[in-house]
């Protein structure tokens, strides 16, 4: 967790029974629309990751982009987004992984890293961290090195962040 963690925590908005009952979503627009916040939350993933030498932020469609873009700019590496399935218009590799009901799909450029190219995975939430580990799983298919998963916000209580960190990755949330 950041130092700005609760800080972060209380411009996030908890929407009930969204997109479907039981589901307790976390809506980041509240945050987005605060500028010192968003500058906040920023502000820490670089503080973070600025000494780690890394090659590219890949980032997961769609709230990765938002985080993913800014913290690759401010530390000058490259941005690989991490799709899903059918947005990329040139060669591809992609992950299969399991929803709570069905199964999803992400892709990737297949010329998105060099091998052993440094790699932060960036999205906005954990929760069974099933996306998470689809997106690690495609980079270490493209030789790439998962230098650490990020996050907004992690869901502990479903278990995602372990399963993600039981695979071997590093996980950091700014909260939980
Ligand atoms: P998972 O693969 O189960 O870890 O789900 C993470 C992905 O689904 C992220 O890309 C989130 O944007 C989205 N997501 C899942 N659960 C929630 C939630 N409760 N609130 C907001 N986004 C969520």
């Amino acid at each position: 967790m950041s130092i700005y963690g609760d800080y972060i925590k209380s411009v996030i908005r908890t929407v009930p029974d969204w997109p479907q009952e039981g589901v307790n979503f976390r809506d980041i627009t509240p945050l987005l629309q605060n500028s010192a916040a968003f500058r906040k939350l920023i502000d820490s993933f670089v503080h973070r990751y600025q000494e780690m030498q890394l090659d590219a932020i890949a980032a997961i469609d769609a709230r990765g982009f938002i985080i993913g873009a800014p913290v690759a700019y401010e530390l000058g590496c490259s941005f690989v987004p991490v799709r899903k399935k059918g947005k990329l218009p040139f060669q591809t590799i992609s992950q299969t992984y399991t929803l709570e009901y069905g199964q999803a799909e992400v892709e990737m450029h297949a010329d998105a890293f060099r091998d052993g190219d440094r790699i932060l995975i960036m999205d906005d939430l954990i929760a069974t961290g099933g996306t998470m580990l689809a997106a690690a799983e495609l980079i270490k298919r493209s030789h790439g090195q998962v230098v650490e998963t990020a996050a907004i916000v992690d869901l502990p209580d479903l278990g995602g962040s372990q399963k993600v960190r039981d695979a071997g990755y590093s996980v950091f949330a700014v909260c939980s």
